[in-house]
């Protein structure tokens, strides 16, 4: 991944305050870098980021707004991933209630396992994320080997 990376934020309903919390305190951080969020998630960030923009005279960055989590966002993200477009994940997931787009849920988080994508579920491992060294820097996780895997003998018998 280069240095300007493709940052995704989604969060869900009863998370979204912590998210935007976070993105305001964050925000001259994530202005150096591309975002892509689910719709409702997309909105506010694109509205806390104008905001912290604006008071410091620059310029916000770019938010790209998929889907609503639950119209297929979250699915959008994980072919983002597999499509090698999306660097790391801050996902603030609910654990207190259950989703109508649960098995989604669990499919992105899964993607991000197998793409070895860096992945964030609440505000402490965000922080850690942010003020790594590796936040701005070219950084190539290492991705395994499926060959094998891929050229695999199915039993068809
Ligand atoms: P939303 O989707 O940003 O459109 O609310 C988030 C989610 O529930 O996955």
């Amino acid at each position: 991944m280069k240095r300007k990376k493709n940052i995704a934020i989604v969060a869900h309903d009863n998370r979204k305050k912590d998210i935007m919390e976070w993105v305001s305190f964050n925000w001259k951080e994530l202005a150096q870098h591309d975002l892509i969020c689910t719709g409702t998630t997309g909105k506010m960030v694109e509205e806390a980021l104008a905001e912290s923009c604006h008071k410091h005279g620059t310029v916000p960055p770019t938010v790209t707004r998929l889907k609503s989590g639950p119209l297929g966002g979250d699915q959008q993200l994980g072919a983002m991933i597999c499509e090698g477009n999306i660097d790391m994940l801050i996902f603030f997931w609910d654990p207190m209630q259950p989703q109508p787009h649960d098995v989604d849920v669990k499919a992105l988080l899964r993607i991000t396992v197998l793409y070895n994508i860096p992945t964030a579920s609440n505000r402490s491992t965000a922080d850690f994320m942010v003020t790594s060294e590796l936040f701005h820097e070219q950084y190539d996780p290492i991705i395994k080997d499926y060959r094998e895997y891929i050229a695999r003998d199915v039993n068809m018998a």
